[in-house]
């Protein structure tokens, strides 16, 4: 049973440790026992497995983790919390909190170098970054499952050629197969974001889903595709340094109509082009 997850335990659980929400942490902890379960289910987890959650808050979704039978790992940064977390987990010991900053430990050893899968209700101001880095570290990561911003999730899964189409998009599903499970109104968090929120599942690829001969390359093309939305590809392409003529041998030997814009390339496209670059170095 999860026992946090209700407006009056959350309530009670942050005045008797005298906690007031960090609005500069992304504190915003969830009072849905409906959301937990629906995230823990998504992870699809099984017992023993290697599971980080990144912020714990008062333990609420630890829970529902640590009921699974998972092996949790949870980081958490505002060290006013962990005596809470040593209160509202004291029953499971299949629950391991680390005190520090997601983006500075080296959470490849903290997770043994195995496996492992992530589940997190993420504070907001660092919502990119985290992800960024989680996929760019190239951790043995299964999938990551994901309280977001509804507007980053939907920037994850967008198509090319439509508004919320960036390089997160690109990046997202060049690494993973991402889908969002649910949306979560700011009433299911105390306290209520201004916005609503979703749960996104991004389940990592085996192999990418294109191929690309030099990842670095492929990944300065994209910044570039989408540095000046407004311009064409051909235009944005010199933010790379390359010369005028070198992008259009790169064009034409991708095969690319270069007054089109960035936002409309396919992952296919940007890879087309980061071949082309890579065979005329
Ligand atoms: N998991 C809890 C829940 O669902 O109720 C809390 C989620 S709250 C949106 C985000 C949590 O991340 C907060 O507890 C905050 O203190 C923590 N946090 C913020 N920045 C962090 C960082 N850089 N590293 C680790 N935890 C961080």
């Amino acid at each position: 049973e999860s026992i946090i997850a209700s407006p009056e335990v959350v309530h009670y659980v942050c005045k008797r440790f005298g906690i007031h929400m960090s609005k500069k942490l992304g504190q915003n902890f969830l009072i849905k026992r409906g959301v937990v379960d629906e995230i823990v289910h998504a992870a699809d987890l099984n017992a023993g497995e290697p599971v980080l959650e990144i912020g714990p808050g008062i333990g609420t979704l630890t829970q529902g983790l640590a009921q699974s039978g998972a092996d949790v790992t949870a980081i958490e940064l505002d060290r006013r919390l962990l005596e809470v977390l040593d209160t509202t987990l004291a029953a499971y010991d299949n629950v391991r909190i680390i005190h520090g900053d997601v983006l500075k430990l080296d959470v490849p050893d903290i997770m043994n170098h195995k496996q492992f899968k992530v589940v997190a209700n993420l504070p907001y101001y660092i919502t990119t970054p985290i992800i960024m880095s989680l996929l760019e570290s190239r951790l043995p990561i299964e999938r990551m499952v994901m309280m977001v911003q509804r507007e980053v999730a939907l920037r994850m899964v967008a198509k090319p050629g439509t508004k919320d189409y960036g390089a997160l998009s690109v990046a997202v599903q060049y690494y993973t197969e991402p889908d969002i499970v649910m949306d979560v109104p700011p009433k299911a968090f105390l306290p209520a974001p201004s916005v609503t929120s979703a749960v996104i599942r991004c389940v990592l690829r085996k192999e990418p889903p294109v191929d690309v001969v030099d990842e670095k390359l492929f990944f300065r093309v994209v910044k570039a595709g989408f540095e000046q939305r407004r311009k064409t590809f051909s235009n944005t392409m010199k933010t790379t340094g390359l010369s005028k003529e070198e992008i259009e041998m790169i064009l034409e030997k991708a095969n690319i109509d270069g007054q089109r814009r960035g936002e409309t390339f396919s992952l296919q496209e940007f890879a087309d082009v980061a071949n082309a670059w890579h065979s005329i170095k």
